[in-house]
């Protein structure tokens, strides 16, 4: 069955712009999140972010999501790690909400024990709103859609991290410390035909007065010089980018720079036909 990949946000876990920090550069951004919604209707949301209530209302503009007829707002969730801007958005899931019963929610191990583990979220799973399954995958999800967890490396504060591919065709990796710290990265990317990957920095003086280094990612540039030689053959596409990222502005030198090598820069709203 084919079904749409949607963007429904490409920001850090701030979004753009930030609270307090002024405009952000370029134009406003959602959390980063995707979903895929299958030519039946049946809808599976990647990151449950701060946003989230924003983000399915925009699914209503997708015409399968708008034909379904469940309750629940969308039919399968996962989650790459327990970084707020990756799964705050699951407070929207609570008592007295009529949007989650028993709503499966694919994560890995230690995502679930932190789940369970921790107030508000362990409630959702006691109260019957999240029907949580530990693992990594591959998960059958039905109506065509299957998922696999894949580790990556990445601050393990309160949970490990994955990257999360959506039947073999579609690889969401929002976060990542670095790509030599992931040997299987030039692997797993040309397994897939479309890969959304971690663009949070152009350079390490961003931030005037913080040490990026103490939160790391790769930065842009290393992304698209390593794998500049695959995009002639997938879509790549930058996402989670920091507000102070020069590539969120579409007419910044950084962002032709970037579309020059191959790469996208991921749109709010960017809609991709998958299966099929
Ligand atoms: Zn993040
Ligand atoms: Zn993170």
């Amino acid at each position: 069955m084919a079904g749409t990949l949607i963007v429904l946000g490409s920001a850090q876990d701030g979004g753009t712009p930030q609270l307090g920090s002024g405009a952000g550069v370029g134009a406003p951004r959602l959390v980063s999140s995707v979903a895929v919604v299958m030519d039946d209707g049946t809808t599976l949301l990647a990151d449950v972010t701060p946003d989230v209530k924003e983000q399915v209302a925009r699914l209503g503009r997708v015409d399968a999501y708008r034909q379904r007829s469940s309750r629940n707002a969308v039919d399968h969730i996962t989650l790459t790690h327990a970084h707020m801007g990756h799964y705050a958005g699951l407070v929207q899931f609570g008592r007295e909400a009529h949007n989650a019963r028993a709503l499966p929610t694919w994560v890995t191990p230690s995502m679930a024990s932190y789940l369970a583990a921790n107030q508000p979220w362990a409630a959702l799973s006691e109260l019957g709103h999240l029907d949580i399954a530990p693992g990594f995958g591959p998960f059958d999800l039905g109506s065509g859609l299957h998922i696999r967890l894949i580790p990556v490396p990445h601050r393990a504060e309160f949970t490990d991290t994955v990257g999360i591919s959506i039947n073999d065709e579609v690889l969401f990796i929002p976060d990542i410390d670095s790509w030599e710290s992931w040997p299987e990265a030039e692997a797993e990317l040309a397994r897939h035909r479309v890969c959304l990957l971690d663009a949070t920095f152009a350079s390490l003086d961003e931030i005037p007065g913080r040490d990026l280094t103490e939160i790391p990612h790769p930065l842009v540039t290393d992304t698209v010089g390593r794998f500049g030689h695959l995009a002639a053959e997938r879509r790549l596409i930058l996402t989670h980018i920091n507000h102070s990222n020069p590539i969120g502005d579409s007419n910044s030198l950084a962002a032709a720079a970037v579309r020059d090598a191959g790469f996208e820069i991921a749109a709010d709203q960017m809609t991709i036909p998958i299966g099929g």
